[in-house]
């Protein structure tokens, strides 16, 4: 007999040789039929695979991330065996899954593939589905698997970098492919299949190597699940951040400057600056310190700290100055310059916590090809904290940062959000550093936290960083996309490294617990997932312009200016369209920039002292005087402002 242990913690005894479908299966018929996927010992395996010892499994279903992955890469397999059956000479090399969906890069030789051949494929794949073939993976020799890819280069290399004993091969229908595993038990659950894109690709993303075809694609266990899917691409695309930022004229980019580095446009900046100024009273009421630290610093910083040995290579290299052996590295980080402002002084038991807060710009080189808008960039600025505290302020510490982020996230509109806490993974304790006791402690002190806090979190083991265990927030943005954005760590490596100490009550000199946060995460990802999120209709408080004052003639734009002073006097961000269009055509124009508020002002207007609204997307709300219209809009934006 063998014990499996289940993610629940229970446990349960099986014959030696069961599989986790049998395991499955012994739970319930529906979670049988449901599970595409699994987990034994931190090993991705297949429900087909006989377990032979003790230990711990997790099954996965569509709903996992570990499910969609072994959907979307069996669905390679079953695209690749219809492109090879319409296409006996071309040559198969890699298709795994992707964040959505999955590819296949082919060589088609003299071939072309092209949207023309998409709809036979797309048709044959959903025939082979409807076949329910299993997927079946065995054990091949390095001999076999080199006479099966005779005269197919790529598969001969990828067999090549494997070792003799640790070759598999993976079957179904009439179609093999070599492959490492991670598939579901058939064919039979996918239902809808469609080609997303055909692209050129270099094998293994080398341009001196040859051009292959990526033909990408996604699948869903239902079709109502693709129409969805591609409804939401729709929407996704008019929503784009990059192309809002563009007409809010909010940030561009310029090739001179640079790829990946942000110019925040005067509006822009503004608002960049509206988010910092409320996360500021916001930190100041939570006890925090802003301090500053340059956007470099010492080579040596970095080798302290460990980033520069983890990080160094991928990252910008050192800048040199004319004196000699003198380098300097761009910030990729914050903490290590913080951890110098704490070590400053010495400090006692009683004063701590030390909270030090920051807008700090870090530099992260990312390979151009990676670059994407505001969310994958070369230079950004986090909201950062670091919190020094004592383990014993560790449990309050992290509910007071919940708090915070809750309050930023209920402020902006974000009512969907889950929360992830990543802790050790059991089996592997080497890979951490720091005390069991302390780890254990912590891992505990932020499942209470997000307990207490009403959170909807999971909690995933090995997903935590070597030093510490921490906590993730994901939002669901209005097309129900997933974004990581806030991010609470405990640190126990840092205070090591720069030797950080406070004297306890007990008049010894103690190792304080660092707290990283963020919950924006950085300003350029936040903007860009705000701006996804509400389609540029920021909420009241944020906006660019709150107010916009359209005279139906030149002979209004006195009063226009009066009115306009007013409304700025009461901090009331107002502009005037002082063009000699047509009131109409001033209307749409103002539609299309999103001010959420229109105040049309003529002949009656003036004469009663009043301003006629229109609310963006909801039309007309009748006259006003001007003090009621700025009661009422001092109210709506303090009723988006969650309390804190
Ligand atoms: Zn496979
Ligand atoms: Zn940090």
């Amino acid at each position: 007999m063998i014990k499996i242990t289940l993610p629940d913690g229970s446990v349960k005894a099986f014959e030696s040789n069961i599989t986790a479908m049998d395991v499955a299966k012994s739970i319930s018929e529906g979670l049988a039929r449901n599970v595409l996927s699994a987990k034994f010992n931190g090993a991705i395996i297949e429900t087909e695979t006989p377990l032979t010892q003790d230990g711990h499994l997790t099954l996965y279903t569509w709903d996992d991330k570990e499910g969609k992955k072994a959907f979307w890469h069996s669905t390679a397999h079953i695209m690749a065996q219809a492109i090879k059956e319409y296409y006996p000479d071309c040559k198969l090399t890699i298709g795994p899954a992707i964040e959505t969906g999955f590819y296949y890069d082919v060589d088609f030789g003299n071939e072309k593939f092209t949207d023309a051949d998409v709809p036979k494929i797309e048709k044959r794949v959903l025939e082979i589905s409807r076949g329910k073939h299993e997927f079946h993976k065995r054990d091949v020799t390095k001999q076999e698997a080199f006479d099966a890819y005779k005269g197919n280069e790529y598969k001969t290399e990828l067999i090549e970098n494997l070792n003799e004993g640790e070759i598999t091969f993976c079957s179904h229908d009439t179609f093999t492919d070599l492959c490492r595993g991670g598939h579901i038990p058939h064919t039979g659950s996918v239902k809808a299949f469609k080609i997303m894109s055909i692209a050129g690709a270099y094998w293994r993303g080398d341009e001196k190597n040859p051009q292959l075809t990526r033909v990408y694609g996604v699948s869903f266990p239902k079709q109502k699940m693709l129409t969805e899917y591609l409804e939401m691409l729709e929407e996704a695309k008019k929503r784009d951040h990059r192309k809002l930022g563009k007409e809010l004229e909010l940030f561009t980019f310029s090739q001179k400057v640079g790829q990946g580095l942000p110019l925040w446009l005067p509006k822009g900046a503004a608002l960049r600056g509206r988010l910092e100024d409320f996360l500021k009273q916001a930190q100041k009421k939570a006890g925090y310190e802003m301090v500053m630290t340059p956007h470099i610093g010492q080579k040596e910083l970095y080798v302290t700290s460990g980033h520069y040995a983890k990080y160094g290579a991928d990252s910008f290299q050192p800048i040199t100055t004319p004196r000699e052996d003198e380098e300097f590295l761009l910030k990729p980080m914050n903490c290590p310059h913080h951890c110098e402002v704490y070590n400053h002084k010495p400090y006692s038991y009683k004063d701590l916590p030390k909270r030090f807060a920051e807008f700090g710009t870090v530099y992260r080189y990312e390979q151009s090809g990676e670059l994407h808008g505001l969310t994958r960039v070369r230079g950004f600025t986090q909201d950062d904290a670091h919190i020094f505290c004592t383990q014993e302020q560790l449990d309050s510490e992290f509910k007071n940062v919940i708090d915070l982020v809750l309050y930023v996230f209920g402020s902006l509109g974000f009512e969907n959000f889950t929360a992830q806490v990543s802790v050790r993974d059991l089996d592997n304790p080497d890979k951490y550093i720091g005390s069991v006791e302390n780890w254990e402690k912590a891992e505990q002190a932020i499942i209470n936290a997000a307990k207490d806090k009403g959170l909807d979190y999971v909690v995933v083991p090995g997903e935590a960083a070597f030093y510490g265990p921490k906590l993730d927030f994901m939002v669901n943005d209005a097309l129900g996309r997933s974004w990581q954005l806030g991010t609470i760590q405990v640190d126990y490596n840092l205070p090591e490294r720069f030797d950080l100490s406070y004297k306890g009550s007990d008049n010894e000199l103690h190792r304080p617990v660092m707290i990283h946060r963020a919950p924006f995460g950085s300003m350029e990802r936040f903007v860009a997932v705000l701006l996804e999120h509400t389609g540029g209709n920021f909420p009241l408080w944020l906006t660019p312009e709150q107010v916009i004052i359209l005279p139906i003639s030149e002979k209004y734009q006195d009063y226009a200016q009066k009115v306009a002073k007013q409304l700025n006097e009461a901090d009331i961000r107002t502009i005037i369209d002082d063009r000699s269009e047509k009131t109409g055509r001033k209307i749409r124009d103002a539609e299309v920039s999103k001010i959420p508020f229109m105040l049309i002002v003529g002949e009656q207007e003036e004469g009663d002292g009043m301003v006629s609204v229109r609310k963006h997307g909801a039309g007309d709300l009748g006259m006003f005087k001007i003090e009621d219209f700025i009661t009422k809009i001092h109210e709506e934006v303090e009723s988006t402002l969650v309390s804190f």
